[in-house]
């Protein structure tokens, strides 16, 4: 409550970002429906959201999401996206960056995504990351599902899913804010 989050959902306009394997369900409408869903979450628990995009067209670059996020001196940065893999690799990834300043938040983040919500949780990891790396606020990028496993495809393409994982998200925000 009063925290203000920022939401990042991946890709956007020219950039389509995966596409699925046995549906062609393309990442970034995922990622931004997903967006929404935690929008709402979060709303309803009281932080204020600001959104790094909001339309199918819009692709802002990667240094102008930052900067959103550090201008509005938020509280937290939780970027959105669905996987691809070369191998039939399934299930969820939850990434930080700084060991100091991001891993408990996505440590908190993972522990509710593990908790059934459809995929099986692959825990936490450090990632290389744009979004995360060049960010002064305390961040996190998940990856909900894989696009390029049929079966990931087919269960995170319901917003069944999609809510299950945004409700998941907001639990873990608020888990780590309330600790
Ligand atoms: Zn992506």
């Amino acid at each position: 409550k009063g925290k203000v989050i920022v939401i990042d959902p991946g890709h956007g306009g020219e950039d389509p970002g995966m596409i699925g394997m046995k549906y062609e369900t393309m990442e970034k409408e995922l990622n931004l429906s997903t967006s929404f869903y935690l929008e709402d979450e979060l709303c309803n628990r009281g932080a204020r959201v600001l959104m790094t995009r909001t339309k199918e067209e819009e692709r802002p670059n990667l240094s102008n999401r930052v900067k959103i996020s550090e201008s509005a001196g938020a509280d937290a940065f939780v970027s959105i996206h669905y996987n691809s893999s070369e191998k039939n690799t399934s299930g969820i990834l939850t990434f930080y960056y700084s060991e100091t300043k991001d891993r408990p938040l996505a440590r908190a983040i993972e522990n509710r995504l593990a908790d059934s919500i459809g995929l099986k949780s692959n825990g936490i990891s450090f990632g290389n990351l744009h979004v995360l790396r060049e960010n002064d606020t305390l961040s996190t990028l998940v990856e909900l599902g894989f696009l390029s496993n049929a079966k990931d495809e087919s269960i995170v393409r319901g917003s069944d899913y999609q809510k299950k994982a945004a409700r998941a998200i907001a639990k873990g925000l608020e888990d780590y804010f309330s600790k």
